[in-house]
């Protein structure tokens, strides 16, 4: 029997989607271990997260509260302690920034072996945590001698598994790791958001993507119709940020961001594995491209044959907006 924690995440107030998807992974790895699931979410307000991470499937919450954001040297102390206390054997973190900022560091500090950006996990024949390679070409599965080893420290990326769903009865209990100050030598000074004022596509619901197919700088108010009219998040692959047409923060992709949302509409967009990465996890997802050969018509769940010059004015009259 072996329990697991995982750690939730939240940013400027609010739980991160991914502390939710947390939960679904955590469940099943305490399912296959025949452990607990704790949960653990340290800084801010810890009450009002530990309500909405109290979810089906959860046995206990831990909250810990010092800080207001994201620190360091709070976390990797806190869920040291903790880890000590509760004497579990997998430690389960979001991928993120964050996450990558300090599983390395706990892994280090619990010396526990540490397998990050897991895209699947199987304990059918010990811990087996899966991974993909060569810019998403390949998945490769890693198999951690957890028994040998202690435990294990894994990060998940976000998008790989449904969010946990339902209302739990865990036990929340207030933790009160006892931290030597000397050990908290980063201080958090204020928080920049990047692209401040602009949108952060990982949380929109509804996104409108598009390609190198688009052409110009200038056919993107077209799109910008078309996102006016549906209430869409616009977004873009590579290429469309490499010519400066949108900025970084709108990219898609392995080198971009994860999105997950409901309506993935791909505009132009031939589907290279490096785009796929970023988006593969959309509930629905529509493709408009001229080569009904295109790798995206592959994982598209409505494909359009057709050229986008075409289609989108219709669609934007479709929503009851003005093509330009
Ligand atoms: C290390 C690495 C990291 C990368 N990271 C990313 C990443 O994060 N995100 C990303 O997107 N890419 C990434 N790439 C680039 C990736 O390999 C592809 O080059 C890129 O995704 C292609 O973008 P695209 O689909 O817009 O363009 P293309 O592959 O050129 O496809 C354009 C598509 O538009 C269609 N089209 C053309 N005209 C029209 C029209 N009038 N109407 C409708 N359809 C039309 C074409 O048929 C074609 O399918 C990365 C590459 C590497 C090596």
């Amino acid at each position: 029997m072996s329990d697991v924690l995982a750690v939730a995440e939240h940013r400027r107030g609010e739980l991160r989607p991914v502390s939710h998807e947390l939960l679904t992974v955590g469940r099943e790895v305490a399912d296959a271990s025949g452990g607990d699931l704790h949960v653990a979410v340290i800084s801010g307000t810890v009450e009002e997260y530990a309500e909405d991470l109290n979810r089906e499937g959860v046995d206990a919450i831990h909250t810990i509260a010092n800080g207001e954001e994201f620190n360091h040297d709070l976390t990797v102390e806190s869920l040291d302690a903790l880890w000590a206390d509760l004497d579990a054997t997998y430690l389960l973190a979001p991928n993120s920034v964050n996450g990558l900022d300090y599983v390395p560091a706990i892994a280090q500090r619990l010396d526990l072996p540490l397998v990050t950006d897991t895209i699947d996990v199987s304990l059918d024949d010990g811990l087996e945590v899966t991974r993909e390679r060569y810019g998403s070409k390949v998945e490769t599965t890693i198999a951690v001698d957890v028994e040998a080893e202690g435990g294990a420290v894994v990060s998940v990326r976000d998008g790989e598994w449904p969010p946990a769903e339902g209302v739990g009865d865990a036990a929340i209990e207030a933790f009160d790791p006892q931290i030597d100050e000397s050990r908290i030598r980063s201080t958090v000074t204020g928080f920049q958001e990047v692209g401040a004022g602009d949108v952060d596509i990982s949380e929109a619901d509804f996104i409108v993507s598009i390609g190198r197919g688009i052409e110009e700088e200038e056919n993107i108010e077209l799109i910008e119709a078309l996102v006016e009219a549906t209430g869409a998040t616009l977004s873009a692959s590579r290429p469309v940020v490499d010519n400066e047409w949108l900025p970084k923060n709108r990219q898609v992709g392995q080198s971009g961001k994860t999105v997950t949302p409901d309506v993935y509409i791909a505009i132009g967009i031939s589907g290279a594995v490096q785009h796929v990465a970023g988006m593969k996890g959309s509930d629905t997802i529509v493709a408009i491209n001229t080569d009904p050969d295109a790798p995206i018509f592959d994982i598209a769940d409505y494909g359009i044959v057709g050229d986008l010059f075409d289609v989108v004015p219709a669609l934007i009259e479709e929503f009851g907006g003005e093509a330009p």
